[in-house]
């Protein structure tokens, strides 16, 4: 027995960015393509002329490598040849295939020229809207004689091309819905080749030229969202008019934010690029995409590399209820990857955030490279992205004692004779202190100022916090001061420790 080799498309229109949802479908359809030894296609639906632009599909490339998703076959980039033997995978290099496809119906007499003309279609429709009466096409065209249809072309009639639709129900399988079935009304006759103009055929529309796509390049199952789902009926009629086998189809949820309603960019930043910029790391949101309406088997793992997703997905766990984008969510898993990833990793992510405070990369020495990578690692922790750190870290390279003073949670603090005290034994130990502040010495005066004062806790470090970072919280002293000393060396404009206490408490 031959088994049939799986071949799914991720088939996005380059009319913006890619966003989540779009990322999700070509997820899953990677996942269930590697899962089963199968092909995973590129095809890139630019029909729509006015819509489509080269820069959305460089960047959708640029995405979907970026986020470790690799096809067998479809476009390279600019520039490169496209791969696979199904080509050309673009829609707007193809059109010659719809043209002699749809001749084809035609000679069948599937498919009939309508000559209606717009302004007739729409009295068409106002009339039904007055009658309530759903409102499809007629279907006058479709009994046309061949003389009257010859007639016509003779007059250069501009015509589009419809597909007659039969008496039969409209039926397909889905993998996440199971049997769909739409009544043959609720299609009409629909539109395959729009009118064009001086005897020339007009663009094929979106439903033709998926069908005639999806089984030319022997796709075995439709992976897409469920704004398709009232698509489908007609690809399934076109598919039928052409006697093709059906693929099977899987349509995924819709994405809703936090308030249910669908989301958008109300609901915060919704594509790739966006969050690639806000310092996402690409397995973080991989696993959070695989998560929005797929779940593991055990029903809790939540971490999954991409290794471990495509050994795990199937289309068997996807559930048809809308998923809800949770940024908390993606947030605790971008965490979660931050704390694995490399140190060289890590810094290599994060320059790029630093412009303004530090010099171009290619200017600094290794020294200032060695301690950035220190630098990153202490902060990362505690951000949800790295487009954060500057603001966690910006206290390095400077702070303004007054503002920090003045700051209503700090003056609260400062504002008490404990913190006083304090500071002026610490200033007393600056003072007569040369050079850097070693963890050590830091200790010893830390250890000497609770002996004279009998202060502790919060009240010994909160003050002493804010003298030297202008924060109460923040990393542990013992990696902070080094990293302030080691960075004061390095011509970054950062102050020491003795500096930062000087003009603190104005020794
Ligand atoms: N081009 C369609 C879109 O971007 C997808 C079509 C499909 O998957 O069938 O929404």
């Amino acid at each position: 027995m031959t088994t049939e080799k799986i071949r799914v498309r991720f088939a996005p229109s380059p009319t913006g960015l890619l966003h989540v949802g779009n990322a999700r479908t070509a997820l899953y359809n990677w996942l269930f393509a590697r899962r089963s030894q199968g092909n995973f296609i590129l095809r890139i639906e630019d029909t729509d002329v006015e819509r489509s632009e080269e820069r959305y599909e460089a960047q959708l490339i640029e995405d979907l490598r970026w986020l470790g998703l690799d096809w067998d076959e479809g476009p390279e980039g600019a520039g490169r040849p496209e791969k696979g033997p199904n080509g050309p995978y673009r829609q707007s290099e193809r059109l010659d295939t719809y043209y002699q496809y749809a001749e084809k119906l035609l000679t069948e007499e599937k498919a009939y020229r309508c000559f209606c003309t717009t302004e007739e279609l729409e009295d068409e429709r106002a009339k039904a809207q007055a009658e309530h009466r759903p409102q499809v096409y007629s279907g006058r065209c479709r009994d046309l004689s061949a003389r009257a249809v010859k007639k016509n072309l003779a007059s250069g009639k501009p015509f589009a091309i419809r597909l007659k639709i039969g008496e039969e129900p409209l039926r397909f399988y889905d993998l996440v819905r199971g049997y769909v079935e739409f009544a043959p009304e609720a299609v009409s006759d629909p539109i395959l080749v729009r009118s064009g103009r001086y005897g020339e055929p007009g663009m094929p529309v979106y439903n033709y030229v998926v069908a005639v796509d999806d089984a030319l390049m022997d796709i075995t199952h439709v992976i897409r969202g469920d704004d398709h789902i009232s698509n489908t009926p007609k690809q399934v009629a076109i598919f039928n008019a052409f006697g093709w086998k059906l693929p099977k189809f899987a349509h995924l949820s819709t994405i809703l934010g936090k308030d249910r309603e669908r989301l958008s960019k109300r609901h915060g930043a919704t594509s790739i690029a966006s969050f690639r910029e806000m310092g996402y790391l690409p397995e973080a949101l991989i696993n959070y995409l695989a998560l929005l309406g797929w779940g593991a088997e055990d029903g809790k793992t939540e971490t999954f590399t991409l290794d471990e997703l495509t050994r795990a997905f199937s289309l068997e766990r996807v559930t048809p209820s809308p998923a809800v984008f949770d940024f908390d969510k993606l947030n605790w898993l971008n965490r979660h990857y931050l704390k694995q990833i490399s140190a060289g990793r890590l810094a290599a992510l994060s320059w790029e955030y630093f412009g303004g405070l530090l010099p171009e990369k290619s200017d600094v020495s290794d020294a200032v490279l060695v301690w950035f990578v220190q630098m990153v690692g202490l902060f990362a922790p505690s951000v949800d992205h790295l487009d954060q750190l500057p603001a966690k870290s910006l206290f390095l390279f400077g702070f303004d004692p007054e503002l920090a003073r003045t700051s209503l949670e700090n003056a609260a603090i400062l504002d008490t004779d404990a913190s006083r005290m304090v500071l002026t034994e610490l200033a007393n130990r600056v003072r007569a202190h040369s050079g850097h502040v070693t963890p050590e010495t830091f200790k010893s005066w830390m250890s000497e100022i609770k002996d004279a004062t009998g202060i502790k806790g919060k009240d010994l470090y909160h003050p002493v916090r804010i003298a030297i970072t202008g924060s109460h919280s923040g990393p542990e002293f013992d990696k902070l001061l080094p990293l302030i000393e080691e960075g004061a060396d390095l011509d970054l404009g950062i102050p020491t420790v003795r500096t930062r206490i000087e003009r603190f408490v104005g020794v």
